[in-house]
């Protein structure tokens, strides 16, 4: 196989350099090792468009942030997801907190930000009734919002998609060959992609593929833990609300998120394994207690999950590394993408495609880039019956069209069977429960896909005429069922009521 560029991983990175470059009329392939996208640290992450305060706008972290917070509006209407500019609070107990908001002021003025303020008094309580009443200061900082960074990532794989880039999933980039200090091609599991030029954006193993380029640095994962509440709860709070930050973290904060849940977390430690997303006990409490501090009462009894989401740090460097490799020619580092790497993406990824084109004209002179006419920047709107509950009639319209929009497969997220068929055939197809459920969120309620993943199960057999033991929660390896319950009569003399067994 042979292409122009290759971008290894499909996170929120990979994916919006993928299609920041489909604007160009070259051929790009992005390969991700899972079975989908947005299955690293782009899916368990606290979903926040920071405002851009935390930083220094002298680093790429500060400077990325505040060019990328304005174009989120028009990026997530085209992208048609949600995006909610609800404004974020860094709460403050003391006069030392004080001291740290004002801090934080001065630098997010410094780096542009306008209308920031230091509210105290009852104002601080008119907008957030639900705080610790010790609550004194609290820095309102209102361009900040929030995003689903798995809808996002998908979004943009899509939009990649339809504009021309392929998607290999379930390819992993094991080395890059070289030749005279120029790429060449990257091996894979699946065989060699020949390519001059290749974009590393594999998250936390982006040193792996950094070493095998010849390129080092060490990448730490820290991994933070996250607590999800039932829907009723996303209005206990009307604001993303911060502590004060720390050298590691911005802290544990407590969040609605856009789909109104209400989401507490992140703890914040280094671990080893870069690919262990398990929640702890220690971990849990940890975060409980953190988010109590700002408000006292969590509804508990309505928990419905806990995620944790792992990090790139590398020790003692605290900024993106987004580069052309100095060593190796066709090169691109875009590593290190910590938070607030996802309020970064826009900016990002037209800071790769700048430094493509240098690359380009060092390596491939006669490759014209040229912006392809034809460039769709928007997806189309697709009905969602939870949008609809209060417009039955105009849903009524849709099912009469199609009456796969009539049956209702996800009862807690009120999601129909119309939907999960074009999660399944959309530009980026859904082939495991997981990849439904991020697209159309069956299995995201209450009761966690206990009603619906059977439901899901058949459907994603029937539509990909693969038999129902073949049927993964996330790719190979993750299959649902276990054998038909024929064969379980034959070894065992027991019958089973249904034909496969969970
Ligand atoms: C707990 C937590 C909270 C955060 N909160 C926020 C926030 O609120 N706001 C914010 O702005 N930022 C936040 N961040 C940071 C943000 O999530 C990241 O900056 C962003 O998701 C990084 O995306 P990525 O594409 O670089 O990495 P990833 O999403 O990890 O993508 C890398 C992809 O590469 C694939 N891959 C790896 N190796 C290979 C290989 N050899 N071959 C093929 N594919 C490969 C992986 O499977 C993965 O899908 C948070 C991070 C964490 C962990």
């Amino acid at each position: 196989m042979k292409t122009d560029v290759v971008i290894i991983g499909g996170g929120v990175i990979g994916t919006a350099i993928a299609r920041e470059l489909s604007r160009f009329n070259i051929n790009i392939i992005l390969i991700e090792k899972e079975d989908d996208v947005a299955m690293g640290t782009s899916k368990g992450n606290s979903g926040i468009i920071h405002a851009g305060y935390n930083d220094d706008f002298n680093t790429l972290k500060g400077e990325l942030n505040i060019k990328s917070n304005p174009k989120f509006d028009k990026l997530c209407a085209d992208l048609k997801i949600l995006f909610k500019r609800i404004g974020s609070l860094v709460i403050g107990f003391s006069q030392e907190d004080f001291r740290k908001l004002k801090e934080l002021k001065e630098n997010g003025e410094k780096n542009g930000i306008e209308n920031l303020e230091i509210i105290r008094g009852p104002k601080l309580f008119e907008l957030e009734p639900n705080l610790n009443p010790q609550a004194k200061y609290a820095l309102y900082a209102p361009s900040a919002g929030i995003i689903s960074p798995y809808k996002f990532t998908i979004a943009l794989a899509d939009n990649a998609v339809i504009n021309g880039v392929k998607v290999l999933l379930e390819t992993e980039a094991k080395d890059i060959r070289i030749e005279e200090k120029q790429v060449y091609g990257v091996v894979t599991n699946r065989g060699l992609i020949e390519t001059r030029i290749v974009i590393n954006a594999a998250g936390l193993h982006a040193d792996e593929i950094a070493e095998a380029a010849g390129d080092n640095f060490k990448i730490n994962p820290i991994k933070g833990e996250y607590q999800l509440f039932d829907k009723q709860w996303g209005n206990l709070v009307n604001h993303i609300l911060f502590p004060i930050p720390t050298k590691l973290s911005k802290g544990i904060l407590v969040a609605p998120t856009v789909h109104d849940n209400l989401l507490i977390g992140p703890n914040s430690y280094w671990v080893k394994d870069k690919d262990d997303p398990a929640t702890t006990k220690a971990g849990t409490e940890e975060v409980c207690e953190g988010a109590r501090k700002l408000v006292p009462n969590l509804p508990h009894q309505d928990l419905v999950a806990s995620f944790a989401g792992l990090r790139a740090d590398i020790e003692g460097r605290n900024d993106f590394i987004i580069e052309a490799s100095k060593k190796i020619r066709g090169f691109i580092n875009v590593a290190d993408i910590e938070s607030p790497g996802l309020s970064s993406v826009p900016a990002i990824a037209e800071m790769v495609s700048g430094i493509l084109k240098e690359v380009v004209k060092e390596i491939s002179p006669q490759l014209e880039l040229n912006c392809q006419d034809d460039f769709v920047e928007t997806l189309v709107e697709q009905p969602k019956f939870a949008d609809y509950l209060d417009k039955t009639g105009e849903w009524q319209e849709i099912v009469e069209k199609d009456t796969d929009y009539g049956e209702i497969i996800c009862r807690c997220e009120k999601v129909s069977k119309g939907e999960i068929l074009r999660a399944i055939h959309q530009p980026l197809p859904a082939r495991s429960l997981d990849a439904i459920k991020r697209r159309v969120r069956a299995g995201m309620g209450r009761c966690q896909g206990g009603f619906c993943s059977p439901k899901v199960l058949k459907i994603l057999s029937e539509e990909l005429k693969i038999s129902p033991l073949k049927v993964s929660k996330k790719g190979p390896g993750s299959e649902i069922l276990k054998t038909k319950t024929k064969e379980i009569i034959k070894e065992t003399g027991v019958k089973f009521k249904d034909e496969v067994r969970v």
